[in-house]
């Protein structure tokens, strides 16, 4: 069930939103050659503390999910455990997701880093799965449907001829991390939930350099491609107000 959210349960969203922000910032600052994942972890833990945020990953599920954050690198998409053996190099990429709740609420995105240089190909992958992002975005309006962000997505992904992960979507965020409905980064125009006001989700293209296909593993969290080709990530919170969408971890302009 789709859980409609006061202004007041906005206010807190909004809150959890800015230490996201700021936790993403300051991985984006630190990503260079060397960093290990689970520095990343810390550097994260560290904006966390400082406003008395909790990590919404930190013993999310099951087996009970061991970092702050998740970061994935390379052929990584998602749910990447931080590791000190983890060293990332020159021309990696890699995605933190960061997510927190601050007095009950839950704020949720997320970002690839290029780690120093790298190759035109990958830059473009990050580049185009941010902008699947703000086309999926464009269609948030409470005149449209939750398949018209899924389509208009998955469309510009395709157009580059890049893979749509399906078996992992956005979400409905709020007093749980992950609610009702599902926003799947592929689907069909007018079909879905309708849009309403009140409603808060997240939208995060997850898109692949090759094939869609992937595998999970063994220690049951860390999601790669199947053919080990590069995956990007980008994601924010929306919240959608008297006034229209708002983004609630994107307040201080691009920042990637
Ligand atoms: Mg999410």
């Amino acid at each position: 069930m789709i859980q409609i959210k006061t202004e007041a349960e906005f206010a807190k969203m909004r809150e959890a939103g800015k230490v996201v922000e700021e936790a993403l910032l300051t991985l984006g600052n630190a990503v260079e050659p060397g960093i290990t994942t689970w520095e990343l972890d810390e550097i994260a833990k560290k904006v966390f503390d400082k406003h008395g945020a909790i990590s919404s990953s930190f013993h999310y599920g099951d087996p009970p999910f061991p970092g702050q954050i998740c970061v994935s690198p390379n052929e990584v998409i998602v749910h990447g455990i931080p590791r000190k053996d983890i060293v990332l190099k020159e021309g990696d990429i890699v995605t933190c997701d960061v997510c927190c709740s601050l007095d009950g609420m839950h704020a949720d995105a997320a970002r690839t880093f290029a780690v120093g240089k790298i190759s035109d190909e990958a830059a473009k992958l990050v580049r185009v799965t941010e902008e699947c992002f703000w086309k999926g975005f464009e269609k948030v309006s409470t005149d449209n449907r939750i398949g018209d962000i899924s389509s208009a997505v998955q469309a510009h992904a395709e157009s580059f001829g890049y893979g749509v992960i399906r078996e992992l979507t956005g979400h409905g965020i709020g007093h749980q991390l992950h609610e009702d409905p599902d926003v799947p980064n592929y689907g069909r125009f007018g079909h879905g939930p309708r849009i309403v006001k009140g409603m808060a989700f997240c939208i995060e293209p997850m898109i692949s350099m090759g094939r869609r296909e992937i595998a999970v593993l063994g220690d049951e969290w860390t999601v790669i491609t199947r053919d080990r080709k590069y995956a990007a990530h980008y994601e924010n919170t929306i919240i959608v107000t008297e006034n229209g969408p708002e983004i609630i971890t994107l307040t201080e302009g691009k920042n990637v």
